[in-house]
């Protein structure tokens, strides 16, 4: 690879790391924020996800890698002590790439993508959401929303409603309720589904007033009778992989 480009967190520490290694790394290949191969990114996950908006347009292209100015997560390989590890892997090796899914979020004509998840949120009202799989209709959804993730994605606001974690290899959506209310009146499947990759969602509402949409770190605004489609897309996210951390040793590190 000859062109990098740094996404960087903004406080102290990250600024500081991100100049070593525009400095270093710039000593052997060309700095080109607007045509990257390979994007360093320094801060944290969010930082990863933020870097993966900024670079939409080019994931065929580009590779990305990250450092954590913290510890080790779920995105980045290295953490705030191997930066001189980072940069001489650059340097060396020839990463295996890392293929991660995304979701692609079809609504109001415009197609939007997440690595994490997409979640409709309402927290004014019980938003009513009818759930489709593949057309068939599979429930009425009532409560603060809905929150579809990719594998990767499994470990973030997933987990925090309870989902299940995914190895992030599979090619897999799952999708979890939030707070969904569950009475002899009302009933939903309560616990996490996960789908395959042939399969997608429709989500039906009449009325979205309050409620919000995000994809991973971006919202959109919601139109009444709005029909949102979800799906695992063709398009992925390719991590530069020099180092092959198991997905084990990031579960322990992060919660164990
Ligand atoms: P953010 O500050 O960028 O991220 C929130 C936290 O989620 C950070 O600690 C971040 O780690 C961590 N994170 C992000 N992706 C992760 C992943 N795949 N596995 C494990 N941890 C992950 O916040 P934001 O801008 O609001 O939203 C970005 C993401 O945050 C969303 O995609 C969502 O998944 C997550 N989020 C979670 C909750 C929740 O759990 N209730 C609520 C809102 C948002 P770093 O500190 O390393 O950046
Ligand atoms: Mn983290």
């Amino acid at each position: 690879m000859k062109r990098f480009a740094i996404v960087h967190k903004l406080d102290d520490a990250s600024q500081k790391m991100a100049r070593i290694i525009k400095k270093q790394v710039g000593a052997f290949m060309e700095y080109d924020e607007a045509h990257p191969e390979l994007v360093i990114a320094v801060g944290g996950d969010g930082t990863i996800l933020f870097a993966v908006h900024k670079y939409l347009d080019q994931l065929e292209s580009v590779m990305f890698v990250g450092i954590h100015t913290g510890t080790l997560g779920f995105f980045t390989d290295y953490n705030r002590d191997e930066i001189y590890d980072l940069i001489n892997d650059i340097q060396r090796k020839t990463p295996k790439v890392f293929p991660r899914s995304l979701l692609e979020v079809h609504s109001h004509g415009q197609v939007h993508y997440a690595l994490n998840e997409m979640r409709l949120e309402n927290n004014r009202h019980s938003q009513v959401i009818d759930v489709y799989v593949n057309d068939e209709h599979l429930e009425t959804f009532r409560g603060n929303g809905l929150c579809i993730s990719t594998p990767s994605g499994s470990t973030a606001y997933n987990k925090s409603i309870q989902g299940a974690v995914l190895d992030p290899s599979l090619r897999l959506m799952q999708l979890s309720e939030i707070a969904g209310i569950n009475h002899n009146a009302y009933r939903s499947l309560g616990s996490s589904l996960i789908l395959g990759a042939d399969k997608y969602i429709r989500l039906k509402t009449v009325n979205y007033q309050y409620s919000v949409m995000c994809c991973d770190i971006e919202d959109f605004e919601l139109y009444e009778n709005e029909v949102i489609d979800v799906m695992l897309s063709n398009r992925v996210a390719n991590f530069a992989d020099y180092r092959q951390v198991s997905f084990l040793e990031r579960l322990k590190k992060s919660f164990l």
